[in-house]
């Protein structure tokens, strides 16, 4: 039985700050148009796999992750796969200990060394929980190292690594597709918190339903892409739809999506497609 029910959620798409910013009064942060609130940048995957069990793949764990599987009712978490290591797309990894209790499982996490080590820095409780001084109650984690296009199979959807630039700092996307049936799965890369996308990953973005790509705000960022180079890059690449993501307050919803090329879009928190 082929992979059914897919789906890809945008649980968060603001910049790390979060929209509205706090202490900010400026238009979009006092905004009352819904798609113009934004919690931090992360997607959840969710499928029914060939023998009818639900499955749920989170990539990124925001600092908002509680109140985003709250919103999307999550009732289940199979595995999390990172991006890379800065704080907006780590730092609710703490409350994936609930997932371990109504699952009875440990979780698989999938992340690049650097990542991996800043993890197991950070949630020392958690990966060196024999070291607490009480018997604390922490998350239950099973770390995997993974490495740009060699991809990672979960039950029945493909997760390929895809090298990107963050500034200097060599990061990865990621491209999803079905093993199943054509159609069935799109084929989607994510790609957040990038300024530049080096030449061996260009042709992994060939033939893409969906491309999801950073777009910061207007002016020029040294570790994002600004509006004219995320809608440059994404007419290169080319997929059928695009969606941006990690935008910060000086983007509004409605008046920025209006203005996109046909085949673009703002992308906003809870959007499913
Ligand atoms: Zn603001
Ligand atoms: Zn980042
Ligand atoms: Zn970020």
């Amino acid at each position: 039985m082929p992979v059914s029910d897919f789906s890809f959620t945008f649980l968060g798409t603001g910049t790390s700050a979060g929209v509205p910013v706090i202490t900010c009064d400026c238009d979009v942060c006092t905004s009352e148009d819904p798609k113009d609130t934004r919690l931090r940048c992360s997607v959840c995957v969710r499928f029914t796999d060939g023998g009818g069990q639900e499955r749920v793949v989170l990539i990124d764990t925001s600092p908002d992750l509680r109140q985003q599987v709250l919103k999307e009712k999550l009732t289940r978490c199979d595995a999390i796969l990172y991006t890379h290591n800065h704080v907006d797309h780590t730092f609710g990894l703490d409350d994936i200990r609930m997932f371990n209790v109504s699952m009875q499982q440990p979780i698989d996490i999938y992340a690049e060394r650097h990542t991996l080590d800043h993890l197991h820095r950070v949630f020392q409780h958690v990966f060196e929980s024999h070291k607490n001084v009480n018997n604390s109650f922490v998350a239950n984690l099973i770390p995997n190292e993974i490495a740009p296009e060699n991809p990672v199979e979960l039950h029945g959807v493909k997760f390929t690594p895809l090298r990107l630039l963050h500034g200097r700092l060599p990061i990865v996307g990621f491209k999803i597709e079905g093993s199943g049936p054509k159609g069935r799965v799109p084929k989607i890369a994510y790609c957040t918190d990038v300024s530049s996308i080096p030449p061996q990953t260009w042709s992994q973005l060939e033939d893409l339903d969906i491309l999801v790509l950073d777009m910061l705000r207007f002016r020029h960022h040294p570790t994002h892409l600004n509006y004219d180079q995320a809608i440059e890059i994404a007419t290169q690449i080319g997929a059928k739809k695009t969606y941006f993501t990690h935008m910060t307050h000086c983007v509004a919803h409605s008046e920025t999506d209006a203005k996109l090329p046909k085949t673009m879009h703002l992308a906003s928190d809870g959007l499913r497609i």
